[in-house]
């Protein structure tokens, strides 16, 4: 079966490591066509718009993006391009896997959570303003609708991941009434879904929980601010934001990316870790319900971080975007020699 999925290189190090990505999922035997289409400061200065009305088309029409970071050029009308597309598609589920891989220097091995954070609403929904010259409000809202679609998603996310246990995040023993209406929400949504142990803590606790033993959890998740915050100490955990994918999930529109910027200081010098990337990609692909192919992508990742010289200058190795590529389509390839169609590890 080939998949149509709109392809958004983006800006700075965003073609390399988006092409690294394409290469590993080919490698995997997924066949793709693969819809290129230009955003950000490529498309502003061919186009005069960073997000071209065909980019959005093309994304409506197949459903599934794979994008590079975006540079949001000021002053042009966007606060920033990854909002613009959030809100044009309803994208209302952020997505961070976090996950610690054996030979990287890291503060806790055997990490393997997700975080599911609300991307719609909660203090980011940007109405503050100053009552007078010495105090500012911000509002919060919480609604039953985004709550219940987010508390599903997370358990969706557990049943298809085969992950035992839900842990929803909030401070309603204070905020009584708007995560009080977060947490309601979730309690009942844990109820259709019995087999899945559901677990509630309080984001103070869980911050300090998260340091202690991220071990202990499987699927996070959270109102907006608090997933915000939660996923970057997560990702902190483990080796730091470079290896983190991520995806912006809507009702039938899903868009994967890295959480990394653009970093331009190295852009076009066969610098950048791909890691980031290539993880997005096979997050793609369990979203496609191809895990065998995502479960091949992470092993190989986590088989070739094992020898120190395998790794890319940031991660305290020599290779290059490509070279580093190249070893991770090789031990894939590796794989399918060795187990033939019935690659079979456990994911
Ligand atoms: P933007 O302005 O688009 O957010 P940025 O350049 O600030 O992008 P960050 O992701 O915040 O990008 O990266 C900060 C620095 O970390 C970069 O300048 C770069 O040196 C380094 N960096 C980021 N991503 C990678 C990567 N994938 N591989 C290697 N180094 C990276």
């Amino acid at each position: 079966m080939a998949y149509k999925v709109t392809l958004i290189p983006g800006d700075g190090i965003g073609p390399e490591v988006i092409s690294a990505a394409v290469d590993v999922i080919e490698a995997t035997g997924v066949h793709i066509n693969w819809e290129r289409v230009e955003a950000g400061g490529q498309a502003m200065e061919k186009e005069g718009t960073p997000l071209p009305a065909y980019v959005i088309e093309s994304i409506r029409k197949n459903k599934i993006a794979l994008k590079g970071p975006l540079t949001t050029p000021i002053g042009y009308g966007f606060r920033s391009l990854n909002v613009a597309l959030r809100k044009e598609f309803d994208l209302f589920a952020n997505i961070r896997p976090v996950r610690s891989f054996d030979g990287v220097e890291s503060l806790h091995k055997d990490v393997d959570l997700i975080i599911v954070r609300e991307n719609t609403e909660d203090l980011y929904i940007g109405q503050e303003r100053m009552i007078d010259d010495n105090r500012a409000e911000s509002i919060k809202v919480i609604t039953k609708g985004a709550s219940e679609r987010i508390c599903k998603y997370a358990f969706y996310l557990a049943e298809n991941l085969n992950r035992k246990k839900v842990t929803l995040v909030h401070k309603a023993n204070i905020l009584k009434l708007t995560d009080g209406l977060f947490l309601e929400t979730g309690r009942k949504v844990a109820k259709d879904h019995p087999h899945i142990e559901f677990e509630e803590v309080i984001v103070d606790a869980m911050s300090m929980k998260l340091v202690q033993n991220p071990q202990d959890y499987q699927v996070i998740v959270a109102p907006n601010l608090y997933g915000d915050i939660l996923s970057d100490l997560a990702a902190g955990l483990v080796g730091g934001l470079g290896l983190a994918p991520s995806a912006n999930i809507g009702e039938d529109i899903a868009i994967f990316e890295p959480v990394h910027g653009s970093a331009l200081d190295i852009a076009n010098m066969n610098m950048a870790n791909p890691i980031s990337a290539i993880l997005s990609g096979a997050m793609m692909l369990k979203h496609m319900g191809r895990l065998k192919e995502a479960g091949m992508i992470e092993d190989a990742i986590e088989d070739v971080l094992k020898d120190k010289e395998s790794r890319t200058r940031d991660l305290g190795g020599i290779l290059g975007t490509r070279e580093f590529t190249e070893k991770i389509i090789e031990k894939i390839y590796s794989y399918k020699q060795v187990e033939g169609d019935g690659y079979a590890k456990e994911i």
